[in-house]
């Protein structure tokens, strides 16, 4: 098939399977608990290899102590780390989270800034939670490619690709753009109920007619 001709189906095939997902989760949205975008972002950096639930039981007792990036930067750093002891990499994790409320403090007057190539330069923020901060806190379309979605979308066969800005690269491709954002929250919602790491549960799924199933193992 053409190159052109497989894009338009691709397109064709992603508006179907997204009419059928948002019929499953009308409530797909973003699970991290959050007040400000400052919030958003030290919850998505420690929600990096880590449950957002886990981190939702961290985060109400860590804003309290330290609600913004001023009150962040001129805390302590042992209390930071203490208050986030339960996550993975918590040392790591508590030095991003100071360092990068220096750097907002410092560059932004204590703001989260609103474009990728600030938020990228920040302490411990990939393309990945920068995406997040854009879409979710912002309403900046923005395509989050995490575990969940980069595994589905291979499945889907709108990528072989294994890496996350590849994969985010062409997938802007074929997703409308007022819908970048919402797409992870779809594709997540789907990768832990269905589509799992573990197992396609292909029988029960709702877009099975639309989907290749590409490298899925029937049992
Ligand atoms: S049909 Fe199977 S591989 Fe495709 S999305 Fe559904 S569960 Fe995943």
């Amino acid at each position: 098939m053409a190159a052109s001709t497989l894009g338009a189906a691709n397109k064709r095939r992603m508006q179907e399977i997204l009419k059928v997902l948002w019929r499953e989760y009308p409530e797909a949205e973003c699970s991290l608990h959050y007040g400000t975008p400052f919030q958003l972002l030290i919850a998505v950096m420690l929600s990096a290899q880590c449950t957002d639930d886990r981190v939702n039981l961290v985060t109400p007792e860590l804003f309290r102590v330290y609600p913004d990036a001023e009150s962040m930067a001129k805390g302590d750093l042992e209390v930071i780390r203490h208050l986030i002891r339960s996550i993975n990499f918590f040392n790591n994790k508590a030095k991003a989270l100071f360092e990068t409320s220096k750097l907002l403090v410092e560059r932004h007057g204590g703001t989260v800034p609103d474009r990728m190539e600030d938020l990228i330069h920040l302490r411990g923020v990939g393309r990945k939670t920068a995406n997040v901060v854009l879409g979710v806190g912002f309403g900046i379309p923005s395509l989050v490619v995490d575990t969940h979605v980069g595994r589905l979308s291979r499945r889907m066969g709108f990528t072989k690709s294994s890496d996350p800005v590849k994969v985010e690269h062409e997938l802007v491709k074929i997703v409308p753009k007022e819908n970048w954002t919402e797409y992870a929250h779809l594709l997540i919602a789907h990768g832990r109920k269905i589509c799992t790491a573990r197992k396609a549960l292909c029988d029960e799924c709702p877009v099975r007619q639309y989907c290749p199933k590409v490298g899925v193992v029937r049992r």
